[in-house]
């Protein structure tokens, strides 16, 4: 299953590698519009049965005989990611959202979405605030220590988003300069760790980084390649994408630490919409917005 996913990963990685944004049209996918009325968002719905799921997390019960009984399962996001999670309107829509209906869906429940900010994340899983995380999260050894991950579904590297009269052509060119990123994410371990003398400017939101940029505040963002193409696309008179990936990563779904009767449902699902090519499919009508 890995291979396969990585291999159609790889194939959309390097065809949207090559892909230019200039000029590409924006249209309606209709994804998750179907099942839109399942999806109960953030706000008073999940503060009311987060407390459910916590008081759960303190048993012995089995975590599926436990989100079935309650008819529902609460998945936590950080819907300012796109195409993976993102609010359209005011539903939060995405590649993470539609796997997220498969696996609520396989347990014959609703799935609730919970829309925190993103380093907030791996604690309300940990805390039992929410039963699985699909945030875009790449698997990541610091977080491995709170939580588990499933099988990957996505390859993913950071890239840089510079203005287009940038002097900034590589990650060489990144040292000592202010560098915007979203704060706990990968990006920000990069740079943090990576960049010798950078300023790194941490915010809650990409699109924020790169107002900043545009206004001249920040000299780049590092950000997950597929939302910054995105961002690119949003913005392409303005900034652009060096084809540089800085990092190697896989998205993974987190679920609580040894939860692993529903890390294997989850891991089930994924297996199969891969092999049915549901997973391909849905990637392409998110990315084929561009
Ligand atoms: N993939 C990155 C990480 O795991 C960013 C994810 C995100 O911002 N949603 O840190």
């Amino acid at each position: 299953m890995k291979k396969t996913i990585k291999a159609a990963a790889a194939l959309l990685l390097s065809g949207l590698l090559a892909f230019s944004f200039a000029g590409c049209q924006q249209q309606e996918t209709g994804a998750g519009d179907s099942t839109q009325s399942s999806v109960a968002e953030s706000g008073a719905a999940s503060e009311e049965t987060s407390q459910d799921a916590s008081e759960a997390a303190d048993t012995e019960e089995s975590s599926i005989d436990r989100i079935k009984a309650a008819g529902k399962i609460i998945m936590s996001t950080n819907a300012e990611f796109e195409p993976f999670e993102y609010m359209d309107g005011t539903d939060i829509v995405g590649i993470d959202v539609d796997i997220s209906k498969k696996i609520a869906e396989k347990l014959g429940v609703e799935l609730q979405i919970n829309n925190t900010s993103f380093d907030a994340l791996t604690a309300e899983l940990a805390s039992g605030k929410c039963d699985f995380v699909a945030a875009g999260m790449s698997k990541d050894p610091t977080r491995e220590e709170s939580v588990d991950f499933s099988d990957p579904y996505f390859s993913a590297t950071q890239s840089i988003i510079v203005l287009k009269d940038s002097d900034i052509k590589s990650s060489e060119d990144l040292a000592g300069k202010t560098i915007g990123v979203q704060l706990g994410t990968t990006g920000d371990q990069y740079c943090t760790e990576n960049v010798e003398g950078a300023d790194v400017q941490r915010m809650n939101k990409a699109v924020d980084a790169v107002s900043d940029l545009i206004a001249g505040r920040l000299d780049a963002v590092v950000v997950d390649n597929f939302p910054a193409k995105k961002l690119v696309a949003n913005n392409s008179d303005k900034i652009m994408m060096l084809d540089e990936a800085l990092t190697g990563e896989e998205y993974c779904i987190a679920v609580p630490k040894g939860d692993t009767e529903l890390l294997d449902l989850i891991n089930e699902t994924l297996q199969e919409m891969e092999e049915s090519g549901e997973l391909d499919e849905i990637v392409g009508n998110y990315m084929s917005e561009e």
